[in-house]
């Protein structure tokens, strides 16, 4: 065995490095949350290529003197805490004082700093940890930060790089995370001197969102109005029933300013979504969260990226409630905001370059499986777009005729509506079953003949957990020994339908939801199943029937979209039908 040795400090700062500088981005975030600490007004970062040849961060912020600007490179040298006490109200981005030293050890370094009211400023350089040179700089009052040739002494780490574009990628998203969680600061972003964006300072997060993503972006949300819930405070923009995403990269959850990435905040906003989007689908969000800083530690990850909450729990619940008003407040015929762009004041200079990142393209509606009504139609240009807004008068709809026994046509408000009568019936089934589970009056219907079932081991274990729920959804379940149970009754919905198949279809359903395992979500999800197995697929076209199925579905909370987040009408505006046929 080798004796213990200490390490000498550079190998030392070189391995704190592999926690904190993972690649060009990370280097990105801890110098942009250096300048953001020093109080920066601006900040304008640049970088080549993959960020590996150079990243340079530049702010007008406090600067720091000689004697500061190198004790900067010192391992664990900070100005914001001084004890680890202070770690429990830490406000600023930084305070590990590992930043510096970290990013100096693996690349070739250059400061240049000038406090604000110095004669001079000074200028050190710094090669894979070693101080090379330090002198004065006449520079302007701020810190500038070069950063060549990172990883060039750690051929290991550069190995774990990317191609050039997924790490160019990573740092652009980076800066967009940084520059939403902070819009008061003006931002801009180059490669290679080309502008990518440039932000202005603005009390206005859609002023920032649009900066940064373009107008059409910004037209795929809304603002949420803060709310509070448990001590937690949110704010927004969240996006419209129907718009979504493949992935969650459009999601940004913002703590105290900070960007996080916590399950806590990203599953409740996917679940408060589940009926309005398809599965797999991502709503778009920039959540504004502000919360006591002792309800959680920044302490647990080297990059600060994920926090430990102390309370979970009232955290889901602030989300998911926060996202749940804001749908269905987007139904009240009272909706403050109709379905239009948000008013963010016209932009006066232009971009002088497209984005790097283009909002991702609208849905086109020609597809063979159509978007939730909101999404399913471009909106003309101008004219107003609010048909949410309306759907709640059923004397906006004529009834026209039936198509193939499954669709309903009628003449909406602003063009031609087709409904689907499975996707409405299971709305309708949904919002009922669930209103009933809520007063404990489900409808149920007793079998003839109880029947015992011998359920495969996974599902008996689920229907045993959930027997209280499934008892106070219409099913009238025992354990009868072992994976049995003896099933007496069924909810009406799906009388007449065969006990075993039904409940192993509902076990079924469950498992795809994903919600197994989570007694909050099951109970909606029950619901979401059963009236799955219980909608009708459609009828022959009968007026009265019709009307009647219309006049249920916009009594509902959410008509646009089925429980499982499939549209339920979708519409071809008269705008569209114009342009059509010329
Ligand atoms: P931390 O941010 O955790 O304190 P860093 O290694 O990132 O540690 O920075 C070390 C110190 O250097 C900071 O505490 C701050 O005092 C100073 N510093 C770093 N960057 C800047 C900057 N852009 N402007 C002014 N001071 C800075
Ligand atoms: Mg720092």
């Amino acid at each position: 065995m080798e004796k213990i040795r200490l390490l000498p400090d550079e190998v030392a700062s070189q391995v704190a490095a592999g926690e904190v500088v993972e690649r060009p981005a990370s280097v990105v975030k801890e110098l942009v949350e250096n300048s953001l600490d020093a109080g920066a007004s601006r900040i304008v970062v640049d970088f080549v290529r993959s960020g590996s040849q150079l990243i340079r961060v530049a702010d007008d912020g406090f600067g720091m003197d000689r004697e500061d600007a190198l004790l900067s490179l010192e391992r664990h040298a900070t100005s914001k805490i001084r004890s680890a006490g202070d770690l429990a109200t830490v406000t600023t981005m930084g305070f590990r004082g590992e930043a510096l030293p970290s990013i100096a050890s693996v690349s070739r370094f250059r400061l240049v700093t000038r406090s604000r009211g110095a004669d001079a400023g000074t200028e050190i350089l710094v090669a894979g940890g070693k101080i090379e040179s330090v002198a004065d700089s006449g520079e302007a009052p701020g810190t500038s930060i070069e950063v060549r040739s990172l990883f060039f002494n750690v051929p290991a780490r550069k190995k774990f790089l990317r191609g050039e574009e997924t790490e160019a990628a990573h740092i652009i998203h980076q800066m967009q995370s940084l520059a939403l969680a902070h819009p008061n600061v003006a931002m801009t972003l180059s490669r290679e001197s080309r502008k990518i964006w440039q932000a202005a300072a603005s009390d206005d997060l859609g002023v920032r969102l649009r900066d940064l993503f373009g107008e059409d972006f910004l037209r795929r949300l809304l603002p949420l109005e803060s709310v509070e819930e448990n001590g937690i405070t949110l704010s927004g923009y969240l996006s419209k029933p129907g718009e979504s995403r493949p992935d969650r990269d459009q999601q940004f959850m913002i703590l105290n300013g900070r960007v996080i990435q916590c399950p806590a905040f990203f599953q409740p906003l996917r679940e408060a979504y589940a009926e309005a989007l398809p599965r797999g689908r991502h709503p778009l969000a920039v959540l504004r969260i502000s919360m006591d800083p002792a309800a959680f530690d920044c302490n647990v990850h080297p990059a600060k990226r994920e926090i430990r909450l102390h309370r979970p729990d009232l955290v889901r619940q602030a989300v998911y409630l926060a996202a749940r008003r804001f749908l269905e407040r987007l139904r009240t015929p009272a909706a403050p905001t109709p379905l239009s762009a948000p008013a963010v004041p016209p932009k006066t200079t232009e971009p002088e370059s497209p984005p790097a990142e283009p909002a991702p393209a609208r849905p086109k509606n020609s597809g063979a499986t159509p978007l939730p009504l909101v999404a399913a139609f471009e909106p003309p240009p101008q004219a107003g777009w609010n048909l949410e807004a309306q759907t709640g008068d059923e004397e906006h709809f004529q009834l026209i005729g039936g198509l193939n026994n499954r669709w309903i046509l009628m003449q909406g408000p602003d063009g031609l509506v087709l409904l689907s009568i499975r996707a409405a019936s299971e709305r309708i089934l949904f919002e009922n079953l669930r209103r009933e589970m809520q007063s404990g009056s489900v409808p149920a219907q007793r079998l003839l003949i109880p029947e015992v079932l011998e359920l495969p081991v996974k599902d008996a274990a689920w229907v045993s957990e959930n027997l209280p729920i499934l008892n106070t959804s219409g099913f009238s379940l025992e354990p009868f020994g072992g994976n049995t149970f003896k099933l007496e009754a069924l909810p009406s919905a799906l009388s007449g339908r065969d006990a075993r198949s039904t409940l192993l279809d509902i076990c079924e359903l469950l498992r795809a939801s994903g919600s197994l395992g989570n007694p909050t979500l099951a109970g909606e999800s029950l619901a979401r199943s059963v009236s799955s197995l219980a909608a009708i697929e459609g009828f022959s076209y009968e007026e009265s029937r019709a009307r009647q199925l219309v006049r249920e579905l916009l009594r509902c909370e959410l008509p646009y979209a089925s429980p499982r987040g499939h549209p339920t009408m979708i519409q071809w505006s008269f705008f569209e039908l114009e342009r059509k046929f010329h």
